[in-house]
């Protein structure tokens, strides 16, 4: 599998030279600085614990800039669970040492090379056969997989131990690794996509060089696990190991098929969308022109084999994704992992310049599409053009991207549109933290009882429906969120909602004002509905006022709890 962008993680400035040396190997990679102690790296973060971990779960390639025991204890709690396992390297800061600690299986051997070779100096491999033969025969390059783990681990012991082998089939990478070969050996390599049973004297390497082709229609219908088994099952009466597949193809009507993409997963190989064939085993061919004649194995499943591995990425195209997705009010810490995994993914980054700009930075291969806020419904189509050229879109939001933001522009743009092609993207809406409910939870509970969340801007709504709809809230005595609540263009609006408000509740009504919640120079503030003038507001700030039984009291150190206790009428006991 082709190893994805690593992060480079330094503690302090004194590293940043060095980092930087290393990120001229990955051109792709970001630097994560620490806040407050190192300037001019591409990313912040707040703690390195909490940030090493969430890389590492997501698979990322790891470079710390640090000792390397602090690297070891801070991975230590996520070494037992299975998952992911990606390469992790510590490296001094001055450049001066390179030490692969984890993912020997995900090449961090082939890195610590690479990055010594950049600085200049030797890396610190300790893996025996690595050393021994020039190469992790467990490790074989992208476009071949280990038949087994575990015989593989005693087959590399017993070659360690002394013992020849000899290689059938083609393995050019083993060509320049120092192995005592040996045409009568006992200990064989073999490499070929046939199936055969695992035996402890033979190390089977498979290359990825077989296309399964499937029609997904068909079988939606029946359990959606079924598919998976279906390809099994032809794989086997065909001979062909499974390991050897390289990715599964399906005609594009058939791009939003469950069964489809659940088989994929559970093989654990990408797949790929053609315009739509004769028969699957014409599909095949199409994809592949110079493969050996297709297997047609069923009406629903036909096999091609080639005689080299095969690249996915050039067969066809993927299905493409579209995320709507919600930063949160603006500090990192308040967005919710998904959303970052999300951006780290992402080929096309949508949505007001503000918002992509929080979303950053990103990698040079990622391409922003930075427009005004107005344009919401032009770039809800932009997003599905893109993600139907099988590209990975994101559209940014802030707080949530349900709460006034682009999900819901994006499912009408959706609806509106007949295209079979946006139908079948991938969509999906990620939800944030809204600013109703961060500035909430900086001011203590002042939601937590019923309570009404109101836009108070009539750009898209007639303002009368907003008189009404603040009439009957108020009169309903649910404490009332405002988004949107003034601007230069609505200068009067948030004074006249003050007065329907005020007709049903006393001066004494606590309020609260965050602007900016979240962000550098936040402030909040607890005032009284009474002290309330439209000037203390304005459109970054976030007004909530309370109900009839919305409490404030001093907090210790400054500043006062607001709270909406949750029963109403009579306190129970
Ligand atoms: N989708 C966003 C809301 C967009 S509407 C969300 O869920 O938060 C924009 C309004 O949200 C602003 O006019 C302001 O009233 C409020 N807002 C957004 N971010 C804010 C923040 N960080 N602090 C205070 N108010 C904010």
């Amino acid at each position: 599998m082709a190893r994805s962008t690593p992060a480079i993680v330094i503690l302090g400035q004194g590293s940043l030279d060095t980092a930087r040396q290393i990120q001229r190997l990955y051109p792709d990679s970001l630097i994560h600085g620490l806040a407050e102690r190192v300037e001019g790296a591409d990313r912040v973060y707040h703690e390195f614990g909490a940030t090493l971990r969430q890389l590492y779960q997501q698979d990322t390639p790891i470079i710390a800039l640090c000792a390397a025991g602090i690297v070891i204890r801070t991975l230590a709690p996520l070494l037992l669970e299975k998952g992911a396992e990606p390469p992790v390297l510590a490296v001094a800061e001055d450049g001066s040492a390179v030490v692969p600690l984890l993912g020997g299986l995900g090449g961090v051997n082939v890195m610590a090379r690479e990055i010594a070779a950049g600085l200049g100096v030797a890396a610190a491999i300790t893996t025996s056969g690595e050393l021994r033969f020039g190469t992790c025969l467990l490790n074989p390059p992208s476009g071949y997989a280990l038949g087994d783990l575990e015989l593989g681990k005693r087959f590399v012991s017993d070659l360690l131990g002394g013992e020849s082998v000899r290689i059938e089939g083609a393995a050019p990478w083993l060509a320049a690794a120092k192995l005592p070969e040996n045409d009568q050996a006992r200990l064989t390599i073999r490499v070929g996509s046939a199936e055969r049973e695992p035996v402890a004297n033979e190390l089977l390497i498979y290359p990825r060089s077989v296309l399964v082709a499937c029609r997904g229609q068909r079988l939606a219908g029946e359990a959606d696990s079924d598919l998976a088994t279906h390809i099994r099952q032809a794989l086997h009466q065909a001979r062909i190991a499974v390991q050897s597949v390289a990715c599964l193809l399906a005609a594009d009507r058939d791009m939003a098929d469950r069964a489809l993409h659940q088989a994929a997963a559970q093989l654990g190989v990408p797949l790929r969308f053609l315009p739509a064939a004769d028969s699957v085993a014409e599909l095949a061919q199409q994809a592949v022109p110079q493969l050996l004649p297709p297997l047609k194995v069923g009406e629903d499943i036909a096999i091609a084999v080639a005689s080299q591995p095969l690249d996915p990425e050039q067969i066809g195209r993927p299905r493409g994704r579209l995320a709507v997705i919600g930063l949160g009010p603006g500090a990192a810490e308040l967005m919710v992992p998904a959303v970052k995994a999300e951006l780290a993914r992402a080929n096309d980054i949508l949505g007001y310049e503000t918002y992509v700009r929080m979303a950053g930075p990103f990698r040079a291969d990622q391409v922003m599409h930075c427009t005004d806020n107005r344009e919401e419904m032009q770039r809800a189509r932009h997003a599905f053009e893109l993600a139907a050229q099988g590209r990975s879109v994101v559209v940014v939001s802030s707080g949530d991207p349900g709460v006034f933001a682009m999900a819901a522009a994006v499912i009408e743009a959706l609806h509106e549109s007949s295209d079979p092609a946006w139908h079948s993207v991938d969509l999906e809406i990620l939800p944030g933290v809204s600013a109703s409910l961060a500035t909430a939870a900086q001011a203590g509970a002042p939601l937590g009882h019923d309570f009404c969340v109101l836009s108070l801007s009539d750009n898209l709504k007639p303002w009368d429906i907003i008189e009404k709809r603040l009439d009957l809230a108020s009169q309903a005595d649910l404490a009332l969120a405002f988004y949107n609540p003034i601007s230069r263009s609505r200068p009067w609006q948030l004074g006249r909602a003050l007065e329907i408000v005020r007709q049903h509740r006393t001066p004494q009504t606590p309020v609260v004002l965050g602007r900016d919640i979240g962000r550098p120079g936040q402030t909040l503030r607890v005032i009284t509905l009474g002290e309330l003038t439209p000037e203390q507001v304005d459109m970054r700030t976030m007004v909530l006022v309370g109900s009839s039984t919305t409490c404030v009291f001093p907090r210790a150190g400054g500043g006062d709890w607001v709270y909406t206790p949750r029963w109403y009428g009579n306190k129970p006991l």
